[in-house]
């Protein structure tokens, strides 16, 4: 299975792209369509970075300031950029050096793919 290219979000699906993604949620997975393929491969990995602050931001929290990947694993498309960390984003990885990353979220995409398929028995 060749592996698709990964590239970033056509301008003229960011809105509906940054819709999809309007829930929050300090989950990986967002639970709406890809607005590029259609499927449901949309995921988000924020990492906290700085100063830890306690921002209330439209009734929700957040622990200050970070680097935010959302992606699409089946069409792999892809968006980059600074963002607010939720207050219970517990999900960062200890495994590999953040400093190392990249915007394209291959490495983070792997990792998360490891854990979806050790959860899942066939
Ligand atoms: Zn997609």
């Amino acid at each position: 299975m060749a592996a698709k290219t990964w590239s970033g979000v056509p301008v003229e699906k960011l809105q509906d792209w940054r819709r999809a993604y309007s829930n929050f949620s300090s989950e990986y997975f967002v639970h709406a369509p890809c607005p590029i393929c259609g499927g449901m491969g949309l995921r988000r990995y924020y990492y906290f970075v700085g100063k830890r602050l306690r921002i209330e931001l439209c009734g929700n929290l957040y622990q200050g300031k970070g680097g935010f990947w959302a992606w699409c694993t089946l069409c792999r498309s892809y968006l980059h950029s600074e963002a607010l960390v939720p207050e219970d984003w517990m999900h960062t990885f200890t495994d590999f050096d953040h400093y190392h990353l990249t915007p394209v979220p291959d490495v983070i995409d792997e990792k998360i793919n490891e854990i979806v398929g050790r959860s899942n028995c066939d």
